[in-house]
């Protein structure tokens, strides 16, 4: 179990008994590119759900001038006023073994706690009707 510990990249970022779990998977890179797993119970449907979350920013990498990245945002920034839209991608390193143990460590752990989160309030809406 990783309750609470960074380990090798990934930490537990907080858990909602009975609701919610939330990791972290830092980017190997080292930048402002981590990744979090949102667990989540949804009461009302009774589904278990995976989310993930993640920044992302435009980039210009393509444009190697002062003028061309200027060009190339100038773009962005019209087809956003026209469109209402534009596409951005982002994507997080998970580098060495320990680093990907670590996130399948933290799938199944995050799996774990959903699996008990809705067994309990199966269990406690079972108790209800029986009342
Ligand atoms: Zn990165």
């Amino acid at each position: 179990m990783m309750d609470d510990k960074i380990s090798h990249g990934v930490s537990k970022l907080n858990e909602w008994k009975g609701s919610s779990v939330w990791y972290r998977i830092n980017c190997s890179c080292g930048g402002d590119c981590d990744t979090d797993m949102e667990f989540e119970f949804d009461k009302d449907f009774g589904f278990i759900n995976l989310n993930f979350y993640k920044n992302v920013a435009w980039s210009d990498y393509d444009s190697h001038t002062f003028f061309g990245r200027i060009w190339s945002r100038l773009k962005a920034a019209y087809k956003i006023l026209t469109t209402g839209y534009i596409s951005l991608n982002g994507s997080t390193l998970i580098q060495e073994e320990g680093h990907i143990n670590s996130v399948i460590e933290a799938l199944q752990e995050g799996r774990d706690k959903l699996i008990k989160f809705k067994a309990d309030f199966d269990k406690l809406e079972g108790n209800k009707n029986e009342d």
